[in-house]
């Protein structure tokens, strides 16, 4: 096991840009992809909660992320890269493990195809809809700098997770 810590909302880390991962099917992009998905599978012991983690939320300035869905896809995506978006939105309440008891609210592509390469450099395309869409760009978008708290559709599109889920869960019908 190796359980890296969280970076939390206000590190300036957050908010730089990843440079890309030089060789996906390296020992060192393996060791990578353990510790996010060692750190994932912890944080959602612990919280209950949480489908996805990006290198920079662990420190590591690097273009490689972690998901597990539920009942669907898990796995690293070494250099995502999103190469179609539809033009229908979605709406929802966002959360992230570096700042887990806020939501934001924000918007994003209903649907979107991801190029990646696997951790042994095999490269891919996925076509993703819903809620492994919605998750996808917001893990890309770490990769970018880029928090939620950035993409809040209004000043005021913001709810602390205890009051979201005492008021505003039922409403989200989430
Ligand atoms: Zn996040």
């Amino acid at each position: 096991m190796s359980v890296k810590p969280i970076l939390q909302l206000g590190n300036p880390l957050l908010w730089e840009k990843s440079s890309p991962v030089a060789d996906p099917g390296s020992a060192d992009t393996r060791s990578l992809v353990r510790d996010l998905s060692d750190t994932l599978a912890a944080f959602r012991r612990e919280r209950g909660f949480g489908r996805g983690i990006a290198a920079p939320q662990i420190g590591v300035l690097r273009r490689a992320i972690f998901i597990r869905m539920p009942d669907g896809f898990c796995g690293p995506l070494i250099n995502p890269e999103i190469i179609g978006a539809s033009d229908r939105q979605i709406e929802l309440w966002d959360d992230c493990f570096s700042f887990p008891d806020l939501m934001v609210r924000v918007r994003r592509a209903e649907q979107i195809r991801v190029h990646y390469h696997d951790e042994d450099g095999a490269e891919h395309e996925l076509e993703s809809a819903g809620g492994l869409s919605e998750l996808l760009q917001h893990e890309i978008d770490h990769l970018d700098g880029i928090l939620a708290t950035d993409r809040a559709i209004h000043p005021r599109a913001f709810a602390t997770r205890a009051e979201w889920e005492r008021s505003l869960r039922s409403r989200a019908g989430l």
